[in-house]
């Protein structure tokens, strides 16, 4: 079962797939977080990634797919994988199919997230991670904080912000890049009917939690 993740930053792609993850045992590939893994490491793919995603600009494809590709292929993904990040084009969703086509595999089910976007800057940022890699957990200041302020409940590490969290301009490029690149992928994907889009939102008090409590009823009944 190969799962994607859509939705424009801060829309709780990240808290969904982490559930799906936990009750399914498949792992969330997120992207994001293995760039920002090796970028903590100082590994060579780090140093380079580093350089587009200080400014929000996307990792080029030499990079991101070969690392997409290996991961795919560790034991750990053969069941299943809920890939979070990825793709974000139109050729790296061809990239993915390809790929995909040569393990025998597809894409399953498209989790499609859709938040207003006055929501979504807030969020962004307000939102603070675990600065420890294993754990990595996320909150946000006003709607899910953490009990002790700047300490993460789940393991005591100190939160940070995501450098490009604290930018407002590297905010703004992101969205930009997802609604010009990643949105259209909305309609490669439902050409395949594989999409389900869910509304996050205050507005309609439904959380990350509730949709994916929701997806994992349709995994059951499939
Ligand atoms: P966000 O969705 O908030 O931008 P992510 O953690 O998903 O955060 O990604 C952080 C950064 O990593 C992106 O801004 C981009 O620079 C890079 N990145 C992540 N996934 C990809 C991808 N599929 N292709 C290219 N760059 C990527
Ligand atoms: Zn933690």
């Amino acid at each position: 079962m190969i799962i994607i993740m859509l939705g424009a930053q801060g829309t709780g792609k990240g808290t969904v797939a982490g559930i799906l993850s936990q009750k399914t045992g498949w792992p969330q590939i997120s992207t994001g977080d293995i760039f920002r893994k090796n970028i903590s490491e100082g590994t060579e793919l780090g140093i380079e990634a580093n350089k587009y995603i200080a400014n929000g600009n996307l990792v080029p494809d030499e990079i991101t797919v070969p690392m997409v590709k290996a991961r795919l292929e560790e034991d750990d993904a053969k069941d299943g994988a809920i890939l979070d990040g990825f793709p974000r084009t139109k050729e790296q969703a061809e990239k993915l199919d390809s790929m995909l086509a040569e393990m025998g595999r597809k894409v399953d089910l498209v989790i499609n997230l859709i938040t207003p976007r006055e929501e979504v800057i807030t969020r962004i940022l307000n939102r603070r991670v675990c600065s420890n890699q294993q754990c990595k957990a996320t909150y946000n200041l006003t709607m899910h904080p953490p009990k002790v302020e700047g300490i993460c409940d789940k393991c005591g590490a100190k939160l940070v912000q995501r450098e490009d969290d604290s930018n407002e301009e590297s905010i703004k490029t992101r969205l930009n890049i997802y609604d010009e690149k990643t949105k259209p992928l909305v309609d490669f994907y439902q050409a395949k009917g594989v999409v389900t889009t869910q509304e996050v939102s205050e507005r309609i008090n439904r959380l990350g939690q509730d949709v994916a409590e929701d997806v994992l009823k349709m995994l059951k009944n499939n």
